[in-house]
């Protein structure tokens, strides 16, 4: 069953209208590709697609008849299987409905899994994935983890998928699972932009409220254990450096702390149990362990300056470094 999140995310996504026609034909060949069984029978071919949110249901439904003008039903009464709703519409066998599909770029798949006019146009991809992402597609509750994936039956599309998502400026990974191939998203940052590109603003903004949250749990968990915990002598260091960063941070804030610093100060909040080496190769340009261990020391000093300096707790100007 899927997660409340993924739900929403997907009621959210359903609800917000393509910008162009052009986009429209994209998001309708995603959901299509997404979740499209062809059943043939005496009468020819059947088009059928189910998925556990209405929302989702009724945007396909939508988009089906608004493109193609041909006959679709959604079904009235959802099923119930395994404790879930089932919601299905259904292009029942007519006269060009084959016809349809073709044009839309359905029955190319392993030729052709992603027409080239989608491929071109950044608008085109953006409404393709999110055709695909409210078929095939999920997310976790940020609460428990950052995953998105996209889940394919096909390695060319999976191929094609990871692509799209390149074009777009995200770095998404594949896996092979149960036959099926998935193409995942990790990163919280990249999940955030990827929801943004689709228009999922307000989900968006509900992920970034659990990372906030999230950080912050984390710091005061971090900080209880540097003040209990027996460390070792990295660790204490890496612990009172992040204490150090946490003070300069709301005494003079991330902003103003000389640019060279900024990044650093930023890099060891994020990664508190990264060695020096692994933080100066996130730096750009890279930085050796010896730079990076100069710009914590040079924090560290200005912390304790501060310290000194204003006990009684007024907000400092920006420091010059
Ligand atoms: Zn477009």
């Amino acid at each position: 069953m899927e997660e409340t999140f993924s739900l929403r995310v997907k009621e959210e996504l359903a609800r917000s209208e393509a910008a162009r026609p052009c986009c429209e034909r994209a998001e309708l060949l995603g959901l299509i590709r997404a979740g499209g069984v062809l059943e043939a029978g005496q009468k020819g071919l059947t088009l059928r697609i189910t998925t556990e949110s209405p929302a989702v249901a009724r945007r396909l439904f939508l988009l089906l008849k608004k493109i193609s003008g041909l006959k679709a039903e959604i079904a009235g009464r959802p099923r119930r299987i395994h404790h879930h709703t089932l919601y299905s519409v259904t292009m029942p066998a007519q006269p060009g409905l084959k016809e349809f599909l073709s044009r839309l770029g359905f029955l190319q798949l392993e030729r052709r899994p992603v027409p080239a006019v989608v491929a071109a146009e950044d608008c085109c991809r953006r409404a393709y994935l999110k055709g695909f992402f409210l078929g095939a597609g999920s997310i976790s509750n940020p609460e428990r983890a950052y995953h998105l994936e996209l889940v394919t039956g096909s390695r060319v599309h999976a191929g094609r998928l990871i692509r799209l998502l390149r074009a777009l400026g995200l770095k998404a990974r594949r896996v092979e699972r149960k036959g099926y191939h998935v193409v995942y998203l990790k990163e919280s940052e990249e999940i955030a932009a990827l929801l943004t590109l689709l228009g999922a603003v307000q989900s968006r903004l509900e992920l970034e409220n659990v990372r906030v949250v999230k950080g912050m749990r984390n710091q005061v968990n971090r900080l209880v254990n540097c003040e209990t915990a027996n460390l070792s002598k990295t660790v204490e260091a890496a612990c009172r450096q992040v204490e150090n960063i946490r003070f300069l941070v709301q005494r003079v804030g991330l902003e103003n702390l000389p640019e060279r610093l900024r990044e650093v100060a930023r890099l060891r909040l994020e990664y508190p149990e990264a060695t020096l080496r692994e933080l100066g190769t996130q730096l750009r340009p890279p930085l050796g362990k010896s730079g990076v261990n100069h710009r914590l020391r040079r924090l560290e000093e200005m912390a304790a300056d501060l310290r000194r300096t204003s006990g009684s707790g007024e907000k400092s100007g920006a420091y010059t470094g």
